[in-house]
């Protein structure tokens, strides 16, 4: 059994299991099976890219594994505790053992930086102890920032308070989805290089999901995705091995689109 009682800090060693997930959208004719009976398990202090043509199913992936939204069907546990419960007790699992990172940083203007990476603890009625938070900013390059605003930083940093944010509640799984996608390219490689960083030296595990292969490249595996269904697995990744799998995941689903007639077009 899963031991419901772990407090966010004490560590189980699989930090994320999803079991048989699906996940369909509409009803009848207009039904869309956006994620097929998904199973997996990522170890803790792992970095994870999930990658998949458009409308395979990442976003619903992230949506479900991240308790932003109910799979139909099946079992998601983070750090040891099963997602369940009504949306209170969603909010709160979401507060405790996840964190989350955007390609649109969603920082609020009006706080510091300081003030915009310790809402999540305040959300959660957590004492927000400056030293930490300070040491996570340091920790992210931004320890020089603490009093500025979201609007005096440039795309890269603003990323970066984001994943201090996310760090500082020390979640089971941080989720990051597409987060250079707004980044020019120098940034978006100082950003990957920070999440990686953040898992060798402190044993987070991060989801990334993305389309980009040269971001991919940046986890330690890649977990392919095609119609909904998991399609493949590629550790130690290169940007190119993972830009040549894309193209033949590409292929076959457009074959089984064409096999299966034009309502299961996406
Ligand atoms: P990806 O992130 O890989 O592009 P998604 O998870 O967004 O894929 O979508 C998977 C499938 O589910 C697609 O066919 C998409 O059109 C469908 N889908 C996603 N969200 C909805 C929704 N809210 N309502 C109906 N269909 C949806």
């Amino acid at each position: 059994m899963f031991d419901r009682k772990r407090k966010p800090g004490s560590r189980a060693a699989e930090a994320l299991r999803l079991v048989s997930v699906s996940k369909v959208y509409g009803t009848g004719d207009g039904a869309v099976t956006a994620l097929d009976g998904v199973t997996l398990s990522l170890p803790r202090g792992s970095f994870t890219a999930v990658m998949g043509p458009s409308g395979s199913g990442k976003s619903t992936l992230l949506q479900c594994a991240a308790g932003l939204d109910r799979p139909d069907r099946g079992q998601v546990v983070v750090d040891g505790e099963e997602m369940s419960g009504g949306e209170a007790a969603l909010t709160k699992f979401r507060r405790d053992r996840i964190g989350f990172v955007f390609q649109q940083y969603n920082l609020l203007p009006t706080l510091t930086v300081e003030e915009n990476t310790a809402l999540p603890l305040r959300l959660a009625g957590r004492k927000a102890d400056r030293g930490s938070i300070r040491a996570v900013l340091t920790q992210v390059g931004l320890g020089e920032r603490l009093g500025h605003l979201p609007d005096e930083l440039s795309g890269g940093q603003r990323q970066r308070v984001a994943i201090a944010r996310a760090l500082v509640t020390r979640p089971g799984v941080i989720f990051a989805d597409e987060p250079t996608g707004a980044l020019d390219t120098r940034s978006a490689r100082e950003v990957l290089g920070l999440l990686k960083e953040t898992v060798r030296l402190h044993g987070s595990t991060v989801v990334l999901v993305t389309h980009d292969p040269v971001a991919a490249s940046y986890a330690d595996s890649v977990l392919f995705l095609a119609d909904g269904r998991l399609a493949g697995h590629l550790p130690a990744p290169t940007a190119e091995a993972v830009a040549e799998r894309m193209t033949h995941l590409g292929d076959r689903a457009a074959e089984r689109r064409a096999d299966n007639g034009p309502l299961m077009e996406v």
